[in-house]
């Protein structure tokens, strides 16, 4: 049950299945009890309280379920080196209980149907962006939605197959996997995929954008658009 003494709503939810897409990246399927309710938005977080070194510490993870679709909520991450929350939760087995509040976060779908929609993340960063494309979809069909999906290993690219049956069945939505050359950095070579195809392809500055990733790279991307006469409500983003 929620406990709502608090000022936001806490929950427990039970590891019901864990699934590792690869040796560093794995989602946790949380099974909350059948009373409780839960709603969320396509595109926001939890917030999970972490006994880490003696105190309990809060680390924010995406849902990367779809509010749509019955079932557990589901959170991906990557296994981050020195990082003590990614470790904890990589140390976890199917049956133990995680604790959170939430749904929080403004990195949600605001989707313009006449406007195309270009998602782009990193990554286990495709957490909010898998449920926004999914809501999306649902919506009779529109302007074109394209997702730039990189990682620097081909099994770094999760939900692969999903992605790609999605572009099968709803023509108005495609999806680019990317895999930056050996050497070459993941940020800089998305930031450079946008500037070829958004920014120096056309002249066109009606796209909404979508964008998610670890570190400086999105904020990069975003002041890219920017300089380049797209209106800052026009791009959407997230940063880890
Ligand atoms: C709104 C929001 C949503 C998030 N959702 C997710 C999610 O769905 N999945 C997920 O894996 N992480 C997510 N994160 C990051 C997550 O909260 C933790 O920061 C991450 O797991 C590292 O925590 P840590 O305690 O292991 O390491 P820390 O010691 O807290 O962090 C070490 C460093 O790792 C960087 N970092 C943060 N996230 C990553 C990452 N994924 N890969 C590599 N470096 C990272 C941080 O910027 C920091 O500099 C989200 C962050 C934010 C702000």
């Amino acid at each position: 049950m929620p406990q709502s003494s608090q000022r936001w709503p806490s929950y427990t939810a039970t590891i019901e299945r864990i699934v590792a897409h690869a040796a560093d990246i794995r989602s946790l399927f949380l099974r909350l009890p059948d009373e409780v309710r839960f709603h969320f938005s396509p595109g926001q977080f939890i917030s999970l309280s972490l006994p880490l070194a003696g105190q309990n510490v809060t680390r924010p993870y995406t849902l990367a379920s779809s509010p749509d679709q019955p079932g557990p909520l589901e959170i991906v991450l990557n296994l981050v080196p020195g990082g003590l929350g990614s470790a904890y939760l990589f140390g976890r087995a199917v049956g133990e209980e995680l604790t959170f509040t939430g749904p929080f976060g403004l990195f949600t779908l605001e989707r313009r149907p006449d406007c195309e929609a270009i998602f782009v993340a990193e990554r286990t960063a495709i957490a909010p962006i898998r449920p926004m494309i999914k809501r999306a979809l649902t919506a009779p069909a529109g302007a074109t939605m394209r997702l730039l999906y990189g990682a620097e290993h081909e099994a770094e690219l999760i939900y692969q197959a999903e992605f790609r049956a999605l572009a099968t069945a709803h023509p108005e939505f495609q999806f680019a996997p990317l895999l930056p050359r050996q050497g070459e950095s993941l940020s800089g070579f998305l930031l450079k995929e946008v500037r070829e195809r958004y920014v120096e392809g056309d002249q066109r500055r009606d796209r909404q954008f979508y964008l998610c990733g670890v570190g400086s790279g999105v904020l990069e991307m975003r002041q890219l658009l920017r300089d380049n006469g797209y209106p800052r409500q026009q791009i959407h983003y997230e940063k880890w």
